[in-house]
């Protein structure tokens, strides 16, 4: 993509700016998907930006929440690793995911804070995996080079940290 606020979320593109979405038609071949994604960047070059990520109301139950994000979140495997994890009475041990980098780390931040309730619970993810449990260990400073990451939009050896921790 070329404007940096056009991207990828849950599927569809998707403008940061103004909040709209495009699905693309699937299957798709590389060409007619090169075609979406200029035809997106183009409509798009020059939107205000109008849209903010909508985060659930402050008296909504730990439960309306997790469904506030399901309806609204930017999903990616490990974030909806941890909502699996807390969420569903049963694990279903394949596929899950831990982050492999900031990007997917970010999605997880985003369910933390849209369900602020399973910070506490992380503790829980542990038990997933070798490195989820070093990720859970170190989340405060994974989250504090996160939003360092978000705020400067410069590298600061976050994703290198990631990968000393296993990721
Ligand atoms: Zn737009």
């Amino acid at each position: 993509m070329k404007n940096n606020h056009t991207t990828f979320r849950n599927g569809d593109l998707f403008c940061t700016h103004c909040g709209r979405t495009k699905s693309l038609p699937l299957p798709i071949s590389t060409r007619v998907f090169t075609a979406y994604c200029e035809d997106f960047d183009e409509q798009h070059r020059f939107c205000k930006k109008t849209w903010t990520q909508p985060m659930p109301d402050g008296g909504a139950s730990e439960y309306e929440k997790a469904q506030f994000w399901l309806r609204n979140g930017d999903r990616g495997i490990s974030s909806e690793t941890i909502f699996s994890e807390l969420y569903l009475p049963v694990r279903a041990k394949n596929n899950y995911c831990h982050p492999l980098d900031p990007d997917d780390f970010r999605r997880c931040y985003l369910l933390i804070q849209m369900v602020p309730e399973w910070r506490a619970k992380l503790s829980k993810m542990k038990e997933v995996s070798e490195a989820w449990s070093r990720l859970v260990d170190n989340w405060d400073k994974l989250t504090e080079m996160l939003e360092e990451q978000l705020e400067t939009k410069k590298p600061n050896g976050m994703y290198e940290f990631m990968k000393e921790l296993g990721c």
